[in-house]
């Protein structure tokens, strides 16, 4: 009852919050996929990122990285970083900083592999690469998302095969290079917006996954809420009724709706009657 009574709150909340450009948003299901989410470089030592504006690739990575594992993970999805923390160095030098990526990944058994990257060398925007035929489309997915919601100059996905990560792990893999480092615009964004690119990468996993979030109006997000809140009531009886109840349901006088619910708060109509006396033998 404590889960009803909050979702009861809940639902007042969201119709005392009328602010006028709140935008509502409703999730479609939740995916069990496994993602692996590499962030790109170590933090000292071997096998570091490129620097540039006072900034160090390893800091943003690793930062984009673990918000993307919390909204991924929100979201019901099975997340590992390949950096659990921040000061995580894989590896004993360069090459088995970069084998520890997709062998972790490979016994992990992901679905999905992404590195994540910082540009550096003057350019500008996000590229996406990627080496292997199935990870074609998972790469321009990603890629597609990320610039439609950074607004960034769209550098396209790159073939390569100089790139371990994205060679020699057995799911669909891509490195992304977020925008360059060493670029005054550029690294405005790697600093100041590091949510919004994990979100955006994230709205590339919905759609990759078929999870997208729809828009709707306040009054369908509201209406959507009241019917779960109201179908959760419906298929808890009160206390007294319970097992008489549960003695119907087994009996098959009550046939529920063919999902599981028997809404046995909700009011009778003539036609669920006649069904009910039908199954207890009356006629
Ligand atoms: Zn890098």
């Amino acid at each position: 009852m404590v889960a009803m009574e909050r979702a009861d709150s809940l639902l007042s909340n969201i119709k005392k919050k009328k602010a006028p450009n709140r935008r509502y948003f409703y999730a479609k299901g939740v995916s069990k996929t496994k993602i692996f989410i590499d962030a790109g470089h170590n933090d000292s030592g071997w096998n570091t990122g490129a620097v540039g504006n006072g900034l160090k690739e390893q800091d943003i990575t690793f930062a984009v990285a673990k918000k993307l594992s919390n909204l991924l993970t929100a979201r019901g999805l099975t997340i590992k970083l390949s950096r659990s923390t921040k000061e995580t160095n894989l590896g004993t030098n360069n090459s088995s900083a970069i084998n520890a990526r997709y062998n972790m990944a490979n016994e992990w058994g992901a679905d999905y592999f992404i590195s994540i990257h910082c540009n550096a060398g003057g350019g500008t925007g996000t590229e996406t690469l990627y080496y292997k035929s199935d990870s074609l489309n998972y790469a321009t997915t990603i890629q597609d998302a990320f610039i439609k919601a950074m607004k960034l100059r769209d550098r396209g996905i790159k073939y390569r095969n100089n790139i371990g990560v994205i060679m020699h792990t057995k799911m669909p893999a891509i490195l992304i290079e977020l925008a360059f480092i060493d670029t005054g615009a550029d690294a405005l964004v790697l600093v100041n917006k590091q949510d919004d690119m994990a979100a955006a990468l994230a709205a590339g996993f919905y759609e990759l996954l078929g999870m997208e979030a729809e828009e709707v109006t306040q009054e369908q997000f509201e209406s959507m809420y009241a019917k779960m809140i109201a179908k959760g009531k419906g298929d808890n009886p009160s206390t007294w009724a319970k097992k008489i109840c549960e003695a119907a349901k087994d009996a098959g006088i009550f046939e529920g709706d063919g999902s599981g619910n028997y809404n046995w708060q909700d009011p009778v109509t003539r036609e669920a009657l006649a069904s009910v006396l039908k199954n207890a033998g009356i006629f």
